[in-house]
């Protein structure tokens, strides 16, 4: 029979000593064989905590909130509120005290800039709270990336603020929201969870906002880190983050308090490209474009003359690639220093935009500036 842990040798000095060397099953065992990890661990060698922490679940919608219409694959996202969605989960009473807000009831597909500012001042305002531990936020997978990066970039935030979703909506036989549900509010009550970025929980994984991205139109495992990897895993045992906390390397933006937020387009690179999207882009008033753009950034003679033309009138053009990994570096095969033009670096077109938004929001136009935000060089 498997047992949790080794019962200790007699109890004398050196069986003791040697105990809490040897043993990997020991909490100094484990400091000892991964020492950049942190971990929050079920254990019986541990009292269980009296007061449990209070969690607030902020509901914006999604496919964890979702009807499934009983064809086999149909469903409807953001039907049930979050006392459903808490009532579903009864573990979720033996992690945390917990409160439910409603944000908003959407798809996140409809996500828009003004629910995004009403998010961030909420949260800022929970921030202050004393009685609220932690912060868990249940939202559409479609879009879940931006909102954490968006998230991320404008709360100053001590407390885990943890994105969960769901690929499977509740009443199909994988539903994976209920599990998902519990294990963020487990990150999000763990002490290990404080001064770490806005994160995304799901499928055991813990993913910061700033790389993780959805890589897969049905799976499970749909949330990724393809350049950097997971920040940490969580299952029934524990919360375990692979590295400390650091402090946060990325510029916080004033939250906006105009929407729509500065316009910023992004257009999306191919075969036989011509300049007519970066030309109509201008004429609908773009503050900013955003070039997905082939391999490291790159697109056709045409359109880089459109972007050149639309450089020099005053719009920034950042340059992100539509491969999902790598970086896009400046000056390799396109000359930015000439062209007026931004390397968007590590981040996916539609967290460049996000980034673009804030910068413009806070009025900024210089290059060099907006060049050191995608870089996180401040
Ligand atoms: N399109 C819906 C949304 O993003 C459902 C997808 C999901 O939540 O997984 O809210």
């Amino acid at each position: 029979m498997l047992r949790p842990f080794t019962p200790l040798p007699k109890i004398t000095l050196i069986g003791t000593l040697a105990y809490l060397c040897l043993s990997p099953l020991t909490v100094s065992g484990f400091s000892k064989t991964l020492p950049h990890s942190t971990t929050t661990m079920a254990s019986p060698m541990q009292p269980a905590e009296k007061n449990k922490p209070m969690i607030l679940i902020l509901t914006t919608g999604g496919t964890i909130a979702g009807q499934a219409s009983g064809n086999g694959i149909g469903y409807t996202a953001a039907k049930q509120d979050g006392n459903h969605l808490v009532s579903a989960v009864p573990a979720l009473q033996n992690e945390a005290e917990i409160k439910v807000e409603s944000v908003s009831q959407i798809g996140s597909q409809d996500m828009s800039d003004a629910i995004l500012s009403k998010l961030a001042k909420h949260i800022q305002k929970v921030e202050q709270d004393p009685t609220i531990k932690g912060i868990v936020i249940t939202h559409g997978t479609d879009t879940m990336e931006e909102t954490a990066f968006f998230l991320n970039n404008v709360i100053r935030h001590e407390k885990p603020i943890v994105m969960v979703g769901a690929m499977r909506a509740p009443g199909y036989v994988s539903a994976d929201g209920p599990a998902n549900l519990l294990q963020a509010v487990k990150v999000a009550a763990s002490p290990a969870a404080m001064h770490r970025p806005v994160m995304i929980v799901m499928n055991d994984t813990i993913l910061d906002a700033h790389s993780a991205q959805k890589m897969n139109t049905t799976s499970v495992q749909t949330f990724q880190s393809p350049n950097s990897g997971p920040i940490g895993i969580v299952n029934e045992a524990q919360v375990r983050f692979f590295h400390p906390a650091q402090p946060a390397m990325n510029r916080i933006f004033a939250i906006p308090t105009t929407t729509p937020f500065p316009r910023v387009d992004i257009i999306y690179s191919h075969v036989q490209m011509d300049a007519a999207p970066i030309e109509d882009a201008v004429k609908r008033g773009a503050k900013g474009i955003i070039l997905a753009g082939v391999g490291n950034g790159n697109t056709s003679s045409e359109a880089l003359n459109a972007l050149k033309k639309a450089a020099n009138n005053g719009v920034i053009i950042v340059r992100a690639s539509r491969v999902a990994t790598g970086f896009v570096d400046r000056n390799v095969e396109v000359d930015d220093d000439k062209n007026h033009f931004i390397a968007a670096e590590d981040l996916n077109p539609q967290k460049a935009r996000i980034l673009l938004q804030l910068l413009l929001n806070n009025k900024e136009t210089n290059l060099i500036h907006i060049q050191k935000a995608f870089s996180k060089i401040d």
